[in-house]
């Protein structure tokens, strides 16, 4: 039997209340698509390169100009923003800022798009699966080109750590499939309020935790590893990692990567 959150229910509805007039029956949609993409967590904008344009970095409160060109016609997501006097900075993460200029055209998203992607984090008691202070920190490469099996596009985020580093069930559920997969190495589905959480590339599993067995939030499921890519035990086609993924209930991808960085900021 499924059980299904309160919490889930409601911001489920207020999504397709939202997005979907007159369609409310409709599955609700977990993305919230905004300009050339979908609107992420932390993001306060999109600027449009109309001409080529330098980054800055920001040190010791200046802006710093760097060698790092962006190509007109190229756009990129907005983090923050900082200004030096009067001069405006937009922040594209990792500490480098594009200067508000002629080049560049910045557009916000609305107050009902942030609502959206607000209420569409999915499983927000979730626990991030990697202990703080054990992995590096970690980019949206959903949808990058992986050619390995086939060209696909990737259906996750990749979060690397040392091989070892134990890895922890985000949700209580119950463990849907422990196998080898030639993508996935040795891997876990474990189901969850409808939702299927994909955990793969790990060294070794912890315990017996075999097809049906209940699991609880943090407990301990294995330990980062560079499996897969190959016959069962292949190891060492790419550097140590978590790859994990995030299935609805008609086995659909979503982008975990909204969902991670929520867990990992708000939840301990
Ligand atoms: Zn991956």
């Amino acid at each position: 039997m499924r059980k299904i959150a309160i919490s889930t229910i409601m911001s489920l509805l207020i999504v397709s209340l939202l997005s979907a007039p007159g369609h409310a029956a409709e599955k609700p949609r977990v993305a919230v698509q905004w300009d050339r993409g979908l609107l992420v967590e932390g993001q306060i904008g999109r600027v449009y390169m109309d001409k080529n344009a330098v980054l800055f970095r920001l040190e010791n409160n200046e802006m710093i100009k760097t060698n790092e060109l962006r190509k007109a016609g190229d756009s990129f997501r907005i983090y923050s923003f900082k200004y030096i006097g009067k001069e405006l900075f937009l922040g594209v993460g990792g500490g480098y800022f594009f200067h508000d200029t002629t080049a560049t055209t910045y557009n916000t998203p609305s107050a009902v798009k942030k609502k959206q992607l607000k209420d569409r984090v999915v499983l927000k008691d979730a626990l991030f699966p990697i202990a703080k202070n054990q992995y590096r920190p970690f980019t949206d490469s959903w949808g990058a080109p992986r050619s390995y099996g086939g060209s696909r596009p990737h259906e996750g985020t990749d979060i690397l750590a040392k091989k070892g580093i134990p890895v922890y069930s985000a949700t209580d559920g119950v463990i849907e499939n422990r196998s080898w997969n030639r993508l996935g190495g040795w891997t876990y589905s474990i189901g969850y309020e409808g939702y299927s959480l994909y955990y793969a590339h790990l060294s070794k599993y912890e315990g017996n935790l075999t097809e049906g067995t209940i699991v609880k939030r943090g407990q301990l499921l294995g330990y980062i590893g560079d499996s897969g890519y190959g016959d069962e035990g292949t190891t060492g086609k790419f550097v140590n990692h978590l790859h994990f993924g995030i299935y609805d209930e008609s086995n659909i991808a979503i982008n975990p990567y909204p969902h991670l960085k929520y867990w990992e900021t708000y939840n301990d």
